[in-house]
């Protein structure tokens, strides 16, 4: 019998004896289906085709369209859920009072997602910062990935990453790069794609980051990130 993570009311499995028994990456999200309703899925095509923010129909947002003529590398991204106020008191509850039984609420959605990379991808974590990992005493990107797939952490932050909570978005989005990569690209690795992974996607920012740190670093190929949020 599993409890939902937000209410503790028991979870009624949608699954049947064959997939609880024969799919090996069986997981399910840890919430009852009242819980899990308030949340709202983004639905490809109905999103920017880069940032997978939410929007009424099939093209990029203003975000994204800016960046594009910047001629900066765009990232694609795939956000699961809308960041509504389920999904935000989720994280306050999660990251804001620290309830790391949370990081499991939805690995099975997540699950599925990582699930149809391939094998030569390498999933890399944006870190969080020293000082909100000393106040948290965990790491919430991590909590939510590393139960679920294998993680390669190559990114580190530097020190002046810590005040980025406090930026506005016009700081934000000029501030110095947060990130360095510990362990350069070698030739004979053969990764032929990285996923960046974090929480929630709010400028594009921290992402657009790990990106650059990695193609400093020597990092080629394909690179594309998921988030739980948009
Ligand atoms: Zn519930
Ligand atoms: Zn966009």
């Amino acid at each position: 019998m599993t409890a939902c993570l937000l209410c503790q009311q028991t979870i009624v499995s949608q699954y049947s004896l064959h997939e609880l028994c024969f799919n090996r990456y069986f997981y399910q999200d840890l919430l009852c289906r009242t819980c899990r309703d308030e949340f709202q899925e983004i639905i490809r095509p109905a999103c920017c085709q880069i940032c997978g923010r939410h929007l009424n129909q099939t093209h990029l947002c203003r975000d994204c369209l800016r960046r594009q003529q910047s001629s900066t590398e765009l990232l694609t991204n795939q956000a699961l859920f809308r960041y509504n106020t389920a999904m935000h008191d989720y994280f306050q509850q999660y990251k804001g009072r620290g309830d790391y039984r949370l990081r499991l609420a939805f690995a099975g959605s997540l699950r599925r997602v990582v699930q149809q990379y391939q094998a030569t991808t390498l999933f890399v974590p944006i870190p969080t910062s020293p000082n909100h990992f000393e106040e948290r005493q965990f790491d919430p990107v991590l909590g939510l990935y590393s139960d679920i797939l294998p993680l390669t952490c190559l990114l580190a932050c530097h020190d002046h990453a810590d005040h980025q909570a406090q930026l506005t978005r016009h700081q934000r989005l000029i501030s110095p790069q947060y990130f360095y990569c510990e362990t350069p690209a070698t030739p004979k690795n053969g990764i032929k794609q990285i996923l960046l992974l974090d929480d929630i996607y709010t400028t594009g920012t921290t992402l657009y980051h790990g990106l650059a740190a990695l193609r400093q670093a020597g990092y080629r190929g394909k690179m594309t990130s998921l988030t739980l949020a948009r």
